[in-house]
């Protein structure tokens, strides 16, 4: 899914999305959780579609989880390609 911005925490700038749990879906959501697959930081979609940083203490249990599962294979990634 085509999308536009920066990572708050990183900078680095991402041009897509994806949503782990829904395929279908049309697109991210205010409210909606996501990663950074640069820096691991978990964030959170805004009103107006912005990425803001949220702390791990902030997330359900759920989204913690997808997101320390994430963050796993960004490490186990980086390893490999060294
Ligand atoms: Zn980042």
């Amino acid at each position: 899914m085509g999308a536009r911005g920066q990572c708050p925490a990183c900078g680095y700038a991402y041009d897509t999305h994806t949503c782990v749990s829904d395929a279908g879906a049309k697109g991210p959501a205010p409210g909606d959780y996501s990663m950074c697959m640069k820096c691991g930081v978990a964030l959170e979609f805004g009103a107006e579609g912005q990425l803001v940083e949220i702390p791990d203490q902030a997330l359900p249990p759920d989204a913690l989880g997808m997101i320390v599962l994430a963050r796993r294979y960004l490490r186990r990634r980086r390893i490999e390609m060294n």
